[in-house]
């Protein structure tokens, strides 16, 4: 039998993807999270993914953020908890006191040299699985010595600028996702090619998701879909299946939440609450 051009990801694949919660869970059982996001200006990057995180079912949260984010985090969210940097506002050196069960990464974190220092770090010392958004991806396409530390088995969600600039330019479809396919085969990662019909890709395969509508067009989408993703390798989705499962999700609230208030009113921070609505209309 041979592959399909590739899988369509509708309810009834959520469904099966989908890891029931156990009558006797902890919230050990559901892992711990961790977020390393934002700098001055852009600390609601690590709000929105700190919250997706909680709301996707992490048992823990934990934000890494530069110093000024502290009161920001501990008044928006106060179920999470926050590490922050020396600095006051950019992220310079991530240490935590504990083992991540997954880490999220890049949402509003800039460019700042001690930053990147600090990701190669990160990316060195760390065995816990990955989610590498933003500016994150952003620094990687910058530095070769950073790219060449990227973990195994990460998924990288990427929007089309954030693309070009992994993969250079492409001359239609069919060879933007030649060139995504060789990526994700050389460095062992997956790929989320985020837009309209996002496409996830991990190695050959590639999963064509069904849900998500244009009001999802807006500031910090991304990063509640980065804390989905986190939130759900954080309770053992695998990380394909954390994408392909996380993604469908993401969508299927942006269109609940659509379908309450419109496209264009439509705001991140609407999909993250409508992320519970997306469970229940999964059964
Ligand atoms: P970012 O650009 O990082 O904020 O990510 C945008 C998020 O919104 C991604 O998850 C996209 O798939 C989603 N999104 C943006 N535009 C659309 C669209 N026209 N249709 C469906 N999803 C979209
Ligand atoms: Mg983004």
């Amino acid at each position: 039998k041979s592959e399909p051009l590739a899988h369509l990801i509708s309810k009834p694949e959520a469904q099966r993807f989908y890891q029931p919660r156990e009558k006797f869970g902890h919230k050990g059982t559901y892992g711990h999270a961790l977020l390393v996001a934002g700098s001055y200006g852009k600390i609601g990057a690590a709000v929105l993914s700190t919250k997706a995180a909680f709301r996707i079912g992490a048992g823990l949260v934990t934000a890494f953020v530069p110093k000024c984010g502290y009161p920001i985090l501990q008044t928006a969210i106060p179920e999470a908890m926050v590490i922050t940097d020396k600095n006051e506002e950019y992220i310079s050196s991530i240490e935590v006191d504990f083992e991540p069960s997954a880490i999220g990464v890049g949402m509003g974190l800039g460019k700042n040299k001690a930053t990147v220092e600090a990701l190669k770090k990160l990316f060195t010392n760390t065995e816990s699985p990955f989610v590498i958004d933003a500016d994150a991806l952003n620094n990687i396409s910058k530095n070769k010595e950073l790219l060449k530390l990227l973990p195994k088995n990460s998924v990288l969600t990427p929007h089309p600028g954030e693309l070009k600039g992994l993969i250079g330019i492409w001359k239609n479809d069919y060879d933007k996702i030649e060139k995504v396919k060789k990526f994700s085969s050389k460095h062992e990662v997956v790929v989320i090619i985020k837009g309209a019909y996002t496409l996830t890709v991990y190695g050959d395969k590639l999963y064509l998701n069904s849900s998500g509508n244009p009001g999802m067009a807006t500031a910090g989408s991304g990063d509640a879909l980065t804390g989905v993703i986190t939130g759900l390798l954080s309770q053992g989705y695998d990380p394909l299946l954390a994408s392909v499962f996380g993604v469908y999700i993401h969508g299927r609230a942006g269109d609940i939440a659509a379908g309450q208030m419109g496209y264009e009113a439509l705001m991140a921070g609407d999909i993250i609450e409508f992320l519970a609505d997306a469970y229940i209309d999964l059964f």
